[in-house]
């Protein structure tokens, strides 16, 4: 119940039954991540899928097993991914590139000019919109090892146990550099004091800034922390030498939408009625939607084909032939029924802050 519980909100969004098709589409080692109790967001990776297929049709024998995402880097995390697969903030990407990717690289020209690269960025904005998968890109361009916080399962239970992961990672980033550790949300670990009644966050607090201090000067390991507002972190930790700098990843706009659909929809076999002109009609009517739900809706609507295909398919069958694989496409009415099912998260997940206006902010009316 519980594995059915997390594919149906994060694929299905309904009951898993028998017979249903879930897609694991290339990304065995792509966190997937879930609310689970608690309003707790914990990560979890499909380890394994028994068969294994680029299409599991879950029935009597299937065995899906989901482990907690460990809280070391894993292997391959951000192998593969590239700047190419980032859909959008071309700026922000510029940005990363000269604070990460070229110290890390050639820490020989800040040498030269006596700049000091940072040792700690923030990454802030909605999730779903990236800062994830650009920590990944760079860590890959940069040939660094990528290493993965994620900062409400670090939060141990034992005296002392945060601390002493935190050191760990650290000190196996220095051992294995040029490195990049990334701390997902990291107003779970560091939140502002004035938050904070427990004693553990605030001996985190001082473990992780102790680490971030000792990191040597022109290192070659770089922090990247990422979360939702970034004046919900621990002040202390914004201070020059530590995360002193700041980028913020937003919603993508119309244009930003068509290269994020574009983007994944680049493996998909598509019927010739999804012509360009259609992805930007979807660009254009996908208002709020950020990355990851572009991403679900690309995903809802191949369900959709697999749908419609099934009848015509001999599931009996030792493999499925390639001519009947041939004619399995992806539709415009798919990508339309998907668009009627999927809601954008920030709809879900985001109340809109609506800052205190005053009459007398109103001019000239
Ligand atoms: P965040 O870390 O901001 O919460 P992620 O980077 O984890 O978001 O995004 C989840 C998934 O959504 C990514 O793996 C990717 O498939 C998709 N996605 C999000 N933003 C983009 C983007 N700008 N371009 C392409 N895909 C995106």
């Amino acid at each position: 119940d519980h594995i059915s519980e997390i594919i149906k909100r994060n694929i299905m969004k309904r009951p898993l039954v028998e017979g249903d098709v879930i897609p694991i589409i290339s990304s065995m080692t792509q966190p997937m991540s879930s609310q689970v109790g608690g309003g707790q967001a914990i990560p979890l990776i499909a380890v394994e899928v028994e068969p294994a297929d680029a299409i599991v049709i879950i029935g009597e024998f299937t065995e899906i097993e989901l482990r907690q995402k460990p809280v070391r880097g894993y292997d391959g995390a951000a192998r593969g991914i590239t700047y190419e697969d980032i859909g959008g903030l071309g700026t922000e990407i510029q940005r990363v590139r000269e604070m990460i990717e070229l110290p890390l690289k050639h820490p020989e020209l800040f040498q030269r000019l006596n700049i000091e690269p940072p040792k700690g960025i923030i990454l802030f904005g909605p999730p779903g919109t990236g800062k994830t998968l650009i920590a990944k890109a760079v860590a890959n361009e940069s040939r660094a090892n990528f290493l993965y916080i994620a900062g409400p399962e670090i939060m141990g239970k034992y005296y002392g146990e945060s601390e002493e992961r935190i050191r760990k990672i650290f000190e196996e980033a220095e051992e294995e550099a040029p490195s990049i550790i990334f701390i997902d949300e990291i107003d779970s670990i560091a939140p502002k004091r004035q938050n904070v009644t427990g004693e553990v966050e605030r001996r985190v607090v001082a473990q992780l800034l102790t680490m971030m201090d000792g990191l040597e000067e022109r290192g070659q390991v770089v922090v990247i922390g990422a979360t939702n507002r970034v004046d919900a972190i621990d002040p202390a930790l914004r201070r020059p030498g530590r995360f002193d700098r700041e980028i913020e990843i937003g919603v993508p706009d119309t244009d930003d939408r068509l290269e994020i659909l574009q983007i994944h929809t680049r493996g998909v076999p598509l019927r010739e009625d999804v012509t360009p002109e259609f992805l930007e009609y979807l660009a254009k009517h996908t208002q709020a939607f950020v990355g990851a739900d572009l991403l679900a809706l690309v995903q809802e609507a191949a369900m959709k084909s697999l749908r419609r295909a099934l009848p015509d398919i001999n599931l009996e069958d030792e493999e499925i032939p390639q001519e009947i694989l041939d004619t399995i496409n992806v539709c415009r009415e798919d990508f339309e029924s998907a668009l009627r099912e999927i809601e954008p998260s920030a709809m879900r997940e985001v109340l809109v802050e609506v800052p205190a206006v005053k009459w007398s902010d109103v001019g000239g009316l």
